[in-house]
């Protein structure tokens, strides 16, 4: 299912006004990888109506549900000020795979991992969203001062997100009351509360655990 021909070979081969015609030249900048059903789009959409978010999801009826639900709060909300939820969209993509063919260099300011599986045998850390491997990408399609946000209950898993993206060059760690003091509380908000996989720990009454980097410049 990853065959390459479901893929854009680039993002310069992606018409974004497919996605967002009320947003005709704009591209995406945020990014929720492995978005699930979409909590967090939803979320954010009416708070930032000028900013374009992409959802990804592997799963292909996962991915076709957000279609739906985003295709019907663009009907709901048509007749609003504001080109409601004009701004969200979604694909069916491996995202570990494919990133760099949909955005294009430091294109990004914000990227989410939230609650991504935790494949707790050692041996598939490497099919862990979080690797040394893919913090390049990363680093790569978000642009500097941009923030990736990871969030999980799996404690052991953000031990792991936290090690990884401190000891890459391009990343520093930046605290939750300092994001907040740059006005990026609501985001915070919605990356605690938001999605359906955060509502569920929040209903089990299990413990969330964030943890926020900032892209840095390259250092001569
Ligand atoms: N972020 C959502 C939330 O907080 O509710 C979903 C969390 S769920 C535990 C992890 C999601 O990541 C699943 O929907 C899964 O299909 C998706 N996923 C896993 N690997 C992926 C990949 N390589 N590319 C895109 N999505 C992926």
């Amino acid at each position: 299912s990853d065959h390459s021909l479901d893929y854009p070979a680039s993002p310069a081969d992606i018409d974004w006004s497919q996605h967002y015609p009320a947003h005709p030249g704009k591209v995406p900048e945020f990014a929720d990888v492995g978005c699930g059903f979409g909590g967090l789009l939803i979320a954010l959409a009416p708070q930032f109506p000028d900013t374009l978010m992409l959802g990804l999801e592997i799963r292909v009826q996962v991915s076709q549900y957000v279609h739906d639900r985003i295709a019907a709060l663009r009907v709901t909300h048509a007749n609003d000020d504001g080109k409601q939820y004009q701004n969200v969209s979604v694909v069916r993509a491996n995202a570990m795979k494919f990133l760099p063919n949909y955005f294009t260099k430091h294109s990004l300011s914000s990227l989410f991992f939230l609650f991504p599986d935790p494949h707790f045998k050692s041996r598939k850390h490497k099919a862990r969203i979080i690797s040394p491997t893919l913090l390049a990408e990363y680093a790569y399609v978000l642009r500097p001062g941009g923030i990736v946000y990871t969030i999980t209950d799996v404690k052991d898993l953000h031990e792991w997100m936290k090690l990884h993206l401190t000891n890459f060059p391009l990343f520093e760690p930046v605290d939750e009351d300092t994001l907040r003091a740059e006005g990026k509380g609501t985001i915070i908000d919605a990356v605690y509360r938001s999605t359906e996989e955060g509502k569920k720990v929040e209903s089990n009454k299990g413990e969330k655990w964030l943890a926020c980097f900032r892209r840095i410049e390259a250092r001569r």
